[in-house]
């Protein structure tokens, strides 16, 4: 498979304008993460987190075993203000002080994504600031500038529980989308696992627990997803069915059986993911062969943290000449320095937006790819981004 050369933004913005400090504030509240942070970027490109605060909501969600899309909306809607100001006092800054507001206007759930994108319209019309609003993806495929001044290119594999895609990224604004995830996100198929297995929510530390205990981790056959299939894309819907039958063919499962299982089906989840980075790893590198290795693989999303996933993209990386990035964990999951980030990389190219800029459902980062691939584009079948 080609790619093709991912298309530059409109960049109106001197030189003087693309080296300047920028402080921006970033909200985000796209899933069941309640998050605002401020980031100074500096003229190096190198990027300062002044204040960051994230309020999950696993508690109010656990009971019904995954993320409920009203309660979520509520929670934004209750914090987001109060978020905002906690991080502005914690950085010692005024409104007037920063340079433009952001916040996640999709991919997302868009109860949620409304409450950040309000509350940051509602900041930048009383501030007179510009406001930016960020694709969600584009916050997780720039968020190892965080922490270290990474050069574009790099491959991003994003892992969490609303999106699963392999991406190159070249700059802002400049991402060309290899594969998606068909049916579900691989977050999905450990929470739906552990769900399944009765255990608790969010799934994926749950599993990876239980499938420490387990005595025989090849005892349950699963499949291997898309096997004929050459392409980068993912799917986990077959996963679950296969889960679930095996579960239920248990008359009466022991804590050994489900420790068997769960260990089966996180080595089904790691291998799939694996073998589809291998295959954008060759692809990256066909692409970029000029480029000094080892080439950068970037991971994130809140699979990232799962020990069986980073050991097998390991062996992968070191198997295609890459190297394995994984931001901390904070900036892996959903957060809103990522957010502040983007905002204020893009705030630096000019690239701001109108107060009536839309808050999205579904925002593919990749409008080219997503347009050329339905399947896993952005139709009202298709997954969230
Ligand atoms: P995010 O959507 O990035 O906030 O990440 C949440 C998703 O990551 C949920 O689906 C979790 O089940 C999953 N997750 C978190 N920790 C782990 C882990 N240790 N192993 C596998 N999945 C995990
Ligand atoms: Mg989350």
């Amino acid at each position: 498979m080609a790619i093709d050369q991912a298309p530059a933004p409109a960049q109106q913005a001197s030189a003087q304008e693309i080296a300047r400090t920028v402080t921006v504030l970033g909200l985000e509240s796209s899933c069941d993460d309640s998050a605002a942070a401020i980031v100074r970027l500096h003229g190096d490109g190198s990027a300062q987190v002044l204040a960051e605060r994230v309020i999950g909501q696993n508690e109010a969600h656990a009971p019904f075993g995954g993320v409920v899309p009203e309660i979520a909306a509520r929670g934004h809607a209750e914090r987001m203000d109060t978020l905002a100001a906690e991080v502005l006092a914690e950085a010692e800054l005024s409104v007037s002080e920063l340079d433009a507001v952001a916040a996640t206007a999709g991919p997302g759930l868009i109860g949620g994504v409304m409450a950040a994108l309000m509350t940051a319209k509602g900041l930048a019309l009383g501030a007179g600031l510009p406001l930016i609003a960020v694709n969600h993806l584009e916050g997780h495929a720039l968020s190892p500038r965080l922490t270290e001044p990474l050069a574009f290119p790099w491959l991003l594999l994003l892992v969490s529980g609303g999106h699963t895609q392999l991406l190159v990224v070249e700059g802002v604004g400049r991402m060309t989308r290899l594969g998606s995830t068909i049916d579900d996100a691989a977050g999905e198929a450990f929470d739906k696992s552990a769900k399944i297995m009765g255990l608790g929510f969010p799934g994926g530390p749950a599993v990876e627990a239980i499938a420490r205990e387990a005595a025989d981790p090849g005892r349950f056959p699963l499949p291997r997803m898309l096997a004929k299939d050459k392409s980068c894309d993912f799917s986990f819907a077959g996963l679950k069915t296969a889960v679930k039958r095996s579960w239920d063919a248990l008359e009466a499962p022991t804590p050994e059986d489900r420790a068997d299982l769960a260990a089966a089906a996180q080595a089904a989840i790691a291998r799939h993911l694996c073998e589809r980075a291998g295959r954008a790893m060759a692809i990256f590198s066909e692409r970029f062969a000029d480029l000094d290795r080892p080439l950068p693989l970037v991971v994130a999303g809140g699979v990232a943290a799962n020990a069986a996933v980073r050991t097998g993209l390991e062996a992968a990386c070191a198997e295609h000449g890459f190297r394995l990035i994984a931001p901390p964990m904070k900036y892996c999951t959903d957060n809103a320095a990522m957010i502040a980030l983007a905002g204020a990389e893009r705030l630096r190219l000019g690239l701001t937006d109108p107060l009536d800029a839309p808050a999205r459902a579904r925002w593919p980062l990749d409008e080219h790819s997503a347009a050329n691939a339905p399947a896993t584009g952005a139709g009202r079948k298709g997954p969230k981004a």
